[in-house]
This record gives structure tokens, sequence and C-alpha cells, in this order.
């Protein structure tokens, strides 16, 4: 080697050395990036209204390859997880999966209640202030301004200066509404009635976008008005009672609660598309509508992280029909499934597999049905309202001389009337006392707590927990009553939700896609922390609210 090749071809290996160095720096530079945060081009949230964390064992081995099962063994499976508060139903399931948070908190305490400042009754997500889009009824006159805090939803549009899109679709406008956050592109529900479409709120906007009316006017909803019978053959339905039993509740002009339901045969005339949602074709009307959102809204088509929230509200109509051991439960889980198996495949499709992150879970679990354990010697019952109403009035008229001390009873809550307890110089703390008491000596009450407990202790384990997670000190009530496990309220057939126990708490959590360990776990997780998961996945803020923390084992 020559001298002037010598030192050319040192001055090479510095090049080479300088170029090697130089994409090292900025290797890392990415590389430190990816460990800030991972960047979906699209998150899925998907809740399924009231499933129990066992439909997806019992069921597990009728699933096919993509649906359920893609989730549970490509994902992460959180075995033990539960809702930390009671009431365990939609609007406060919804509010609590987005806002990382509990009922004391973002406020949303039941689907309905009594607020006591303004004295009236009130649904969690109506607002007369805005006007319905895509009917004439009231069915869209909806917003989340009921809810205190903000949502995952509301925080990814903050972080991307709103550039990050979020929409939200569920066949309940409260299972749209209130993941949409206060912040959605667009939340649409499904009025049924005698309508079948899609339709909004002023809140979102002035009119329907094209591909909604579209939607619209294809005949996809006049489509499922179909019969409904078993997807296989109900002879290998073996993980579900027999179809015709005294614990199920019939479709209006049917006798038996037994397939297949004549769809067709049952509709009402004035209210012909109703029906739909109370069948697994309601789910199924979801994922096309999903579908349609995910094309023509452009979601997940560029490196800003988009947000698609879709709740299936049909398993909870047909859970309260049939009940949690019914074979029509078994055959929705089946074709939910198929649904979430063509939903996965759009996915991939439309964003690219491997570059959208899901979580899948639920809004409460359910009981079930009474009569049937009570058949099968567990021990259950149901509330005979009648007696209770007669022996509380007689209580109430003895001790204070008038029943309107109690304004109102509702999510098994009583309000009572503070100012006439002033005026008949009571003390409010002994009042609550002395009710709480008297329901202490009625079969059916398990435990009584009172407004003050919830307002002076800070609790930490077990249903005085749970209640506490659930009771806002602006809108909860003075007496809370909790039911002996395996007693509801109503309804005679089918099952129900909204105890503190660990049927109604019990609910699937699975997480897939981008940023996501494959496993699973049996340590307690709470509904509270998948919003902090989520965000801590995307480097984003946490939800005002937040209360639950980031499941680091779902994390890579
Ligand atoms: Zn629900
Ligand atoms: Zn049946
Ligand atoms: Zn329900």
């Amino acid at each position: 080697m020559s001298k002037r090749n010598y030192s050319s071809f040192f001055s090479f290996l510095v090049f080479v050395f300088t170029v090697f160095q130089s994409s090292a720096q900025k290797k890392s530079k990415i590389a430190d990036e990816s460990n800030l945060r991972v960047t979906p081009k699209l998150v899925v949230g998907i809740v399924v209204d009231q499933m129990r964390y066992d439909y997806l064992t019992r069921f597990y081995k009728d699933f096919g390859d993509e649906g359920f099962k893609r989730m549970v063994e490509e994902g992460f499976n959180c075995k033990n997880n539960h809702f930390n508060y009671a009431p365990t139903s939609t609007g406060p399931g919804h509010t609590s999966v987005y806002t990382g948070t509990t009922p004391a908190t973002h406020g949303i305490i039941g689907n309905n209640w009594y607020d006591k400042e303004q004295d009236i009754d009130v649904y969690c997500a109506s607002d007369e202030s805005y006007s319905s889009v895509g009917t004439a009824t009231d069915a869209g006159k909806m917003s989340p301004h009921r809810m205190m805090s903000t949502t995952i939803t509301d925080e990814l549009r903050l972080h991307t200066q709103f550039r990050g899109k979020t929409i939200a679709i569920a066949l309940k406008d409260r299972g749209a509404v209130l993941p949409g956050g206060h912040t959605a592109n667009a939340a649409y529900w499904f009025h049924g009635a005698d309508e079948g479409k899609w339709i909004s709120s002023s809140y979102y906007m002035k009119a329907l976008p094209k591909w909604v009316n579209d939607f619209n006017s294809s005949g996809a909803a006049q489509s499922y008005k179909k019969p409904w019978n078993t997807l296989r053959d109900i002879a290998t339905y073996t993980e579900s009672g027999t179809d015709n039993n005294t614990y199920e509740g019939l479709f209006e002009t049917e006798t038996t609660p037994t397939f297949p339901h004549s769809i067709p045969n049952l509709l009402d005339k004035t209210r012909d598309f109703e029906l739909i949602k109370a069948t697994p074709y309601g789910n199924s009307i979801t994922t096309d509508f999903a579908i349609e959102a995910l094309k023509n809204e452009n979601l997940g088509k560029d490196d800003i992280t988009d947000f698609l929230a879709i709740s299936f509200s049909s398993t909870d109509y047909v859970g309260h029909k049939y009940g949690v051991n019914s074979k029509e439960i078994q055959d929705t889980y089946l074709r939910l499934d198929e649904d979430l198996a063509r939903l996965f495949k759009a996915l991939d499709k439309n964003v690219g597999e491997g570059e959208y992150t899901l979580f899948l879970t639920a809004d409460h679990g359910a009981i079930e049905v009474p009569s049937y354990l009570k058949d099968v010697k567990i021990p259950a019952g149901h509330v005979d309202y009648d007696t209770t109403k007669a022996k509380f009035s007689e209580f109430l008229k003895y001790k204070y001389g008038t029943e309107d001390i109690v304004k109102n009873f509702s999510n098994l809550q009583f309000f009572l009337d503070h100012k006439i307890i002033k005026n008949l110089d009571l003390n409010l703390k002994d009042v609550q006392e002395e009710i709480a008491k008297e329901f202490l000596g009625y079969d059916y009450v398990d435990r009584v707590y009172t407004g003050y407990q919830m307002w002076q202790y800070q609790y930490t384990s077990g249903i005085p927990y749970i209640l506490q997670n659930g009771y806002s000190q602006k809108r909860s009530g003075d007496v809370l009553l909790v039911l002996k496990p395996g007693t509801i309220s109503y309804p005679m057939t089918g099952s129900t939700h909204g105890s503190p126990q660990v049927y109604d708490t019990h609910t699937p959590l699975l997480f897939y896609g981008k940023g996501i360990k494959k496993g699973n776990t049996v340590e307690r997780t709470e509904i509270p922390d998948i919003a902090p998961t989520v965000a801590a996945l995307l480097g984003i803020s946490f939800p005002s609210g937040t209360t639950g923390k980031p499941i680091a084992a779902v994390l890579q």
C-alpha cells in the first residue's frame, strides 16, 4: 500500500466511522422516542354491554380464530378485572372506562338519577339545549354535559391539537356519547322505533355527513328484519341450559322462549326497527356502521393517532330477556365473535396489521337468573316492593309523622328532604341512621350505609369501598342499601346488574396490537386502570379525574 493509498484508505475509514456514528446517533434518537411512547395510527376501544368474564372461557372452544381468540392469544388478558364501584350500570360503566375514575369523581352515578338540586329525575346523557340530527324525534337531544371529568378521548384530542379524530358508535346513545368525551368529532347511536337510522346531536354537528345518510338509506337496517335462528346446530350448544324454560322472558307475541325467534312476525308496525336491538343483529349493524366510519372518516390513515370507540349493546338486551345461562346468550356471543373477526379484518385492511391498538372490556357483568339459582339450591331471591313500601311508610308515619321526609328512592339510595328534617328540628345524621337501621331489619337487605359514613370515612376494601367509589357527594343520596348476594329487585325472568357483588363486577379486559405485550395476569386490575394504561402507551395526559393506574404488565 503506497503512502497516498494508505492516507486515502485512512480517510475512507474515518468517513465510514463518521457515517456509522451519525447513523448510530440517529438510531438512538429514534429509539429514545419509542421508549417514550407508542403511536398507533388508531386506538379502538370496544365495550361489550353486560359481558361477564366467564363468557370468554365458557364459549372459548366455539369461537373462531379471528375474533376473541385473536385478542386472547396474541394480546394480553387481564383475568381478574373488576368494577370497583356500584351501581354497576351502563352510563357509569362506559364513563368509568373512558375517564379512568369512578362515579365519585366523574359524577355519572346511574343511567338515571334524582337531581337533588333541581328536584327532578335526570338521564345521564340527555341535554335539552341541543337538537336531534337525523330524526324529527327527541332521540338525538344528547350531550356529555353531566360528565364532570375528561376522557382518554378528550386527552388525545387536546394532545394532537385536535388533529386526531374521535368517533364514537353504539346502539345506545349513552354507549356512544359518554366514551366520545366532551370533544368527539361525532357520536352516533341507533334510533330504532319506526326509523331504523343512525342519528346524532347538534352538540356534534349541524347535519349528518353524506356517508351516514347513504348508510341509512342503504336498506341495511331493513335487511336485519329476519328470523333469528342459531348460527350453528343448537345440539352443539352444550355450554348453556335448555332453550325452553321458565327463567326466560318472551317477545310480546311469542308463546315459548325458543328458537327460531321469528322476528318478522313479531314486528310492531309503529316501532318495527326497535326489535333489531334485542337480537344479535343489533351488534352486526353496529359492526357494519363502524366499518363504514373507519373508511369514510379516514381513521388511522396518517401518523396522528385517531380513536374509534365502539359499544356493542345487543348483548345487554339479550341478557336482560333470556339470562346468563340461555342458548340465546350463547348464540349472541358466537355471532359477536364473527362480527369482531369482521371488524379486525377491516382494521388490518384499512389501517394495517400492527398499526392499531385495541382494548375490549364491558360496562358491567350480570347475575344468573335468581329463580334458576334458587332451583339449583343457591341462595337468591327477589325484593317484594309492595310489602316493603307498606311497611316503610308505616315506619315513617310512626317515627316522623310524615312520609314526605323521603323525597326519592333510586339506584338503591334514599334521598331525604333536608328542609323538612330541619323544620322538624331533627338531626340529619340521626334520621339517616334510623332509616338505615329500619332497613337492616328487612329480609332481603344485607347491609346499610349512610351518606354521613360516605362523607366521613375513607374505606379501602370490600363493599363499603365499592359503594364509596360510586358515591358522589354532590349527587348521591342519604341512605344506601346493599341487597343480599343473589337478590335483585326486578325482573322475574332474565338477568340484570347494578350491584357491588362479584357477578356484576368481574368483566373481561383484553388488550391487543401495537405496543401491547403477549400474556396474561391474574393480578387484580380495575376498570379505571384502562384509561391511564392507554394514556401511558400513547404518552399523553391522563384524564382529569384519573384514580386508576397504568397496568404495567400490559405495556411492552
Ligand atoms: Zn350496560
Ligand atoms: Zn330460550
Ligand atoms: Zn343492562
